[in-house]
Order: C-alpha cells, then structure tokens, then sequence
C-alpha cells in the first residue's frame, strides 16, 4: 500500500519509504492511503500476538518490498506477549504493555521500526542515524531496539531533570551506538530540535538522518496489534466489545487504537487518560485545539503540550464533529494520580505507576458516572520504572523486571546539550562517539 502525508502535498511513496523517511517532506507525517476494513473470519484461528499482528497488517505491506519480511518482522518484535487481567472491580481489566525489554508499551513499535529497517538495509548504505526526542520511555525503547544493529546509530534527546532517575539511567547505559543527549529544555523543545534536522536537507546530506519518535509510521502500525489481540480475544470471550482507557500524552499509542476501531475491529468507545496537561481535554470539552507548551507532572512520559499526532487523528476524522463523537479525553491533576498510585493496589489489586494512573481515574469516573461497558485500561509503563514516583506512597519497594534491573546495574554516560539547534548539527555530525 502506498503512503501519503497528512499535508497532502508530498508525493507518496511506499511503505518502505516512509518508514526510512520518518517525516514526509512537507512537514507532514505519514500514513497510509486509506484504513482497509478488516472483517473478524479474517482473523479465525489467530491468537497470539504475532499471528494477529501479521493479519492486521497484511494489507499494509501488500506489494512493498517489505511484504516478504512481515512475518519474520513480526515474530521479532511482538516475541513478548501483552497479557489482559480481570482488575478488582467487575467488567474491568488491565492490559499490560510492559512486558518487554525496557518496561513500557514503546518496546514493541521501537522493535518492529528496527527489524523493518534493519531488513531493508543494503550492505553499503551510508550509517543512518535514529533520531528521537524522548520525554523519557521512547529513547530507552528505541535505543534498546537498535543498539547493536550494524549500520545504526542512535541519538537521544532528552529534557534534563524532567525524566526519572530510573529513565534517565537506562537512556544513558546503553552505551555503544546509542547516545543521549539531556538537552536544557523541555520535552517539546526536544521535539522541536528533532523536528528541525529532520527537516534539514543539507544536514541529511552529511548525516543520513531518520526518526524513531511516535511520529513515525513504523510505530505506529505495529502498536495497532496488540489493540487488535485484546479485542479480538476479549470478544471471544465475553461477547461483548471492550473499550480501552489510555494513558496518552502525544497520541501515538491511543492513536492505533482509534485506527483499529476504523478498520472495523471490535473497540469500542475510547477514552483518552491525560496528565494535567490538558490539551486534548479542553478539546474533547468543546473549546478550539489549542497546542501549549507542556508542564511537568507526575506522569512526566505524558507531559505534552501540542500532541504531534493530533494532525493523524483529523486525518481520520476530517470533520470535528466526528472527531468529538470519536473520542472522549479526561484529564488527571498530580494529586489524583498520587492519591490513585496509594490506593490501587487495594482498590484495584494492581500496583500502578503514574501513568496507568491516570487510566484508573478515568475508569474510577466513568464508573461513577453509572457506565456499565467493559473497560480495559492500558498500563503503559512498568511500575519499576517510576520507583521514586510509586514506593513512597505505597510504602514498600516494587520489583524490578530483570531486563530493566541488567540495564539498571551498567554504568551510564549522558552528554549534555543547550537548547540550540546548531548544536544538536555539530554534535550530530561528529563521528562516532568519544569513549
Ligand atoms: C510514551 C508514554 C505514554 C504516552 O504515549 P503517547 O503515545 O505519547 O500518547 C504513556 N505512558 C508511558 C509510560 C509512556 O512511556
């Protein structure tokens, strides 16, 4: 299937194309040229993750040089399973996508984006670097997809002192071709950066550059998959369509969920579960999109002011009157996400991080406003990850997943960077990395 640029003014190219290029030339972001329906016999006798995951995206691939590789491709990035379980309350459940290497839901886009690049790579193309702008949980993923890979690099830029202790560790031990940058600034004027080079042909010419951030098509078809599994199996199940409340702060990961539902899949409605960053909120509430600069929270991986993905959402919904039927969006100031991290595992029988917190008031509101629909809230993140955030207020120590504890015990290196975009150039286009 060919892709085109939410601008509409860039050429469209291939799938393959556009998860080389990241952004399309036009400033836009990819998608494809249109959503296939996909009826439920199409997935009879699909049931793990993988299976499901190549039969969604079939029709993606069909005629791309990639075609031949969605298999493979698949078996590799979704290796890790994204189990749902029943919550405490009735007709609730929690799907968990933070089973993979780096703890949260970005380790199955990042790998898919990896093993898709790594299969289109010709033995002597020029090294591309992996750029990405990370409020935390991508770069980890990224940078732990890539590491290794021959003929990539990656750079990370991170906002300094606005990521976990525990984030910041794991972005900075990975060590060889993964670099981070802790840039002073905020999230958002790390994705401006990013956004900038990306853009920037004579730069490019000198470092081949491509992105990994949710921006990229690459993550954002495969995250499609495990919406589709949990939904496919829990109408299998209980004969009733799930919606899904989700932790969203650039709207990549609710974004697939939202594309999964328009191809036809049984989703039912879908709340967007925001930080005090309220965006999308006010938006869904009837005011005009208005982007701003974010603010730090709780949930510092959601701290996004202008939500990059807002422009693929009216790509799906042109007109903003289906767009605000489409969807619903809560925001959750830190207070209620501290008083739900203290009160979840009681309440709920799950210890939460601060993310999936915000899942949880959501649902704890719909369910007092008098909804009876099953709900799956999506946990984001592994608590572990947010340890200094979680184990004061429940007062006890949370284990650690042994991935994050092998990256945890390496030794990390982390460059620092102004907020200045000729910096991030010669920093770019130094060669290697000093020891
Ligand atoms: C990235 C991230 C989010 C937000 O996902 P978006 O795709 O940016 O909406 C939520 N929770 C965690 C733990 C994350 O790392």
């Amino acid at each position: 299937m060919k892709c085109i640029s939410t601008r509409n003014i860039a050429a469209e190219v291939t799938l393959a194309d556009a998860l080389t290029l990241g952004l399309a030339p036009d400033g836009g972001l990819y998608v494809p040229e249109r959503l296939p329906q996909r009826s439920l016999g199409e997935f009879h006798g699909d049931h793990s993750l993988p299976q499901v995951a190549r039969t969604l995206l079939t029709p993606f691939f069909a005629s791309d040089v990639l075609a031949p590789e969605l298999e493979a491709i698949c078996e590799a990035a979704f290796a890790v399973e994204t189990p749902v379980h029943a919550l405490a309350g009735p007709k609730n459940w929690l799907l968990e996508l933070f089973h993979g290497p780096t703890a949260a839901f970005k380790d199955y886009g990042a790998a898919f984006l990896a093993h898709s690049l790594a299969a289109l790579r010709q033995p002597d193309d020029p090294e591309l670097t992996i750029l990405v702008a990370t409020s935390g949980d991508t770069g980890a993923a990224v940078g732990r997809a890539f590491h290794g890979l021959p003929g990539f690099r990656v750079a990370i830029l991170f906002p300094h002192g606005r990521v976990s202790p525990r984030q910041a560790h794991q972005l900075g031990a990975l060590g060889g071709n993964v670099t981070a940058y802790a840039v002073d600034g905020s999230f958002d004027d790390c994705q401006a950066l990013a956004k900038r080079a990306l853009q920037d042909r004579a730069l490019k010419k000198r470092v081949p550059l491509s992105s990994a951030n949710s921006i990229s098509l690459g993550r954002l078809l495969p995250q499609m998959a495990y919406y589709a599994h949990a939904a496919l199996e829990h109408t299998r199940q209980h004969h009733h369509m799930p919606g899904f409340i989700i932790p969203t702060g650039n709207l990549g990961n609710a974004l697939a969920c939202v594309m999964v539902r328009a191809m036809g899949l049984p989703v039912g409605d879908i709340v967007l579960a925001t930080n005090a960053n309220r965006t999308l909120a006010d938006y869904f509430s009837g005011n005009n999109y208005a982007p701003r600069a974010s603010i730090a929270t709780l949930a510092n991986a959601m701290d996004v002011g202008a939500p990059s993905n807002f422009e693929r959402l009216t790509w799906v919904y042109p007109e903003a009157s289906d767009l605000r039927n489409a969807l619903r969006a809560e925001w959750v100031d830190d207070d209620a996400i501290g008083a739900m991290i203290t009160r979840a595992p009681s309440t709920h029988g799950i210890v939460a991080g601060p993310h999936t917190a915000c899942a949880l008031v959501a649902l704890e509101r719909l369910r007092q406003a008098g909804n009876q629909d099953d709900w799956i809230a999506v946990a984001t993140a592994h608590p572990a990850k947010f340890d200094s955030i979680v184990e004061p207020r429940i007062h006890r120590s949370v284990e650690v997943p042994p991935a994050l504890a092998e990256l945890l015990t390496r030794p990390k290196r982390v460059i620092p960077l102004p907020n200045d975009y000729g910096a991030l150039c010669l920093a770019l286009q130094q060669r290697g990395v000093p020891a």
